[in-house]
């Protein structure tokens, strides 16, 4: 099996969590027994969490998608990725808030807190369902194990360290060896990873090829924007 970031290698790893008897859990309820909790951290692109959401749900799995509203990439507003959203909760996943505190310039708790629940205003009007599940993006150190009373932290203790076993594709270095060997091995008992979906692709490809792709999509959507809106844009040559 080729450990790669392909959609292939992470149908194989969702094949494997089922066969050795994990059940796929969420932010929501705790589940007994060998538990997997998938989070999604959508930084780049809605269009292939939606993929990864596809794959999933034809294999019975459901995860959890966090989208951020503080991005250059994509605009939670936009027709196409409200579509998104209601898409992967027909498919039966949650929707989360990833935010980012580094582009609030806050590191007060208490202030934090407030801003964490402003977005989670915005994002249950999005969705139009309650949303109150957050995962922290480029996270600092304060958030983490942070059980915090308005909302539920994906970092909070219950999903991390101590209480859960948690890997990250991140920078596609998983730091103890592919996820399909650990799962496999049922090494820990309950888990919560993360996967960005913008790593993985049909192809096999690198972290630098995979987020120059990210940069291209998302040239790409502002030129077919002008196009479709600017008759001067639209008739250069
Ligand atoms: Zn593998
Ligand atoms: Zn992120």
């Amino acid at each position: 099996m080729n450990c790669d970031f392909t959609f292939k290698h992470y149908n194989a790893i969702l094949t494997i969590a089922k066969n050795v008897g994990y059940r796929f859990g969420n932010f929501k309820e705790s589940r007994q027994g060998p538990v997997l909790i998938l989070r999604h951290d959508v930084d780049f692109s809605p269009r292939n969490a939606l993929r990864f959401g596809t794959l999933e749900a034809e294999k019975g799995v459901r995860s959890t998608y966090f989208f951020l509203l503080r991005t250059p990439f994509y605009n939670l507003l936009e027709y196409n990725v409200v579509s998104v959203l209601r898409q992967l909760r027909k498919l039966g996943h949650e929707i989360g808030l990833h935010f980012d505190q580094q582009a609030v310039r806050v590191v007060d708790r208490r202030v934090l807190e407030a801003e964490v629940l402003y977005e989670l205003s915005v994002v249950s009007r999005i969705l139009g369902e309650e949303v109150k599940v957050v995962s922290f993006h480029n996270p600092l150190n304060n958030v983490f194990c942070w059980n915090a009373a308005s909302f539920t932290n994906a970092y909070a203790a219950s999903f991390f360290l101590k209480e859960m076993k948690y890997l990250s594709d991140s920078n596609h270095q998983w730091r103890e060896g592919c996820l399909c060997r650990l799962l496999k091995e049922r090494k820990y008992d309950r888990i919560q990873v993360l996967i960005h979906p913008e790593l993985w692709d049909t192809r096999p490809g690198n972290v630098v090829e995979r987020l120059t792709k990210a940069v291209n999509d998302s040239r790409l959507a502002c030129q077919g924007y002008l196009e479709e809106r600017n008759d001067v844009f639209k008739k250069r040559k």
